[in-house]
């Protein structure tokens, strides 16, 4: 596996000192360099990733999900939607937004292949996923974790979805919290294992969804307070500065994710300064989604 891992993180592994000294010269291509940055820095649209999960069960449903999240797409100014539909729906999704009316809309998968292809009976390939007009892909979420999927299968499947040209939104977050603050070194080794020989040119690429396993999915729609979120998104952007640098660091948006509903979701992105919201229960729900979309979108 090791071996495997190397060899599909060869074109995507470059130097950080290299990266560092680039942005750190004040040279005249550093300050250009700089300018094509800034814009990013200042991204003021906010994420809501839906993540379908195993649902729904037919393309008919899938049809009016689309339908209601047409009716309100266009009224969103400040929000970007990423639908994470089952691997079986990627297509008929995509091709039901228009790329110049719904400019706003982008489609993700949920998981992909740990190999490029081959005699792997049931697998997904990140070039299979792209070819059918996904943007995005889920990588590590703790449902995929819970069934076997280490670390180090989650760094190989992000280098391979940079590689066959899909976003990872990598899904970080601890079990439980406890009072000595170890799972901020936990969040910190997942982070760092799933980084592992990715060149910071990637940054603006990847995704951050912070998602505490004891919120995902949780019955009592339990969720972390607006504050907690505000000292995670800290605390996770500091240490992408530590690996990646500054300038590709802040390129990465950090997202929350677990019992995020209408109600709370505005508080999440405003007080708790969240790039957006990773939504599961609710984004099949499209009384609740669509109000979701509306409060995230009014924002400040
Ligand atoms: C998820 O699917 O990642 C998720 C956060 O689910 P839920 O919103 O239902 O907790």
């Amino acid at each position: 596996m090791k071996k495997k891992v190397k060899k599909v993180s060869k074109k995507l592994i470059k130097s950080k000192k290299t990266h560092k000294k680039d942005i750190s010269k004040p040279s005249k291509k550093n300050i250009q360099k700089k300018q094509v940055i800034s814009p990013k820095i200042l991204r003021k649209k906010k994420i809501v990733i839906g993540n379908w999960k195993e649902n729904p069960a037919t393309s008919e449903d899938v049809k009016n999900i689309i339908s209601g999240v047409k009716s309100v797409v266009k009224d969103l100014k400040k929000t970007d939607i990423i639908l994470c539909a089952p691997h079986a729906f990627i297509s008929q999704v995509s091709s039901s937004f228009s790329k110049n009316l719904n400019k706003n809309v982008s489609v993700g998968a949920q998981d992909l292949s740990v190999k490029k292809g081959g005699s792997f009976t049931g697998e997904v390939s990140g070039t299979m996923i792209r070819s059918v007009g996904a943007t995005y892909v889920i990588i590590g979420h703790s449902e995929r974790r819970a069934v076997g999927e280490t670390d180090e299968i989650v760094n190989t499947k992000l280098l391979l979805a940079l590689q066959s040209d899909l976003k990872p939104i990598v899904c970080v977050g601890e079990s439980v919290r406890d009072d000595q603050g170890e799972y901020l070194s936990y969040i910190k080794n997942q982070i760092k294992s799933a980084l592992n020989g990715m060149s910071p040119k990637y940054a603006d690429k990847i995704i951050i969804a912070y998602e505490p396993i004891w919120a995902v999915g949780s019955k009592e729609m339990q969720t972390v307070s607006p504050y907690e979120m505000h000292q995670m998104s800290i605390f996770i952007k500091k240490y992408l500065i530590e690996i990646l640098g500054l300038a590709p660091a802040t390129m990465v948006p950090v997202v929350y994710g677990g019992s995020v509903t209408a109600e709370n979701a505005a508080a999440i992105v405003g007080e708790g300064e969240a790039d957006g919201v990773l939504v599961g229960r609710e984004s099949l729900d499209l009384i609740k989604f669509k109000q979701l979309l509306k409060n995230v979108d009014l924002v400040k």
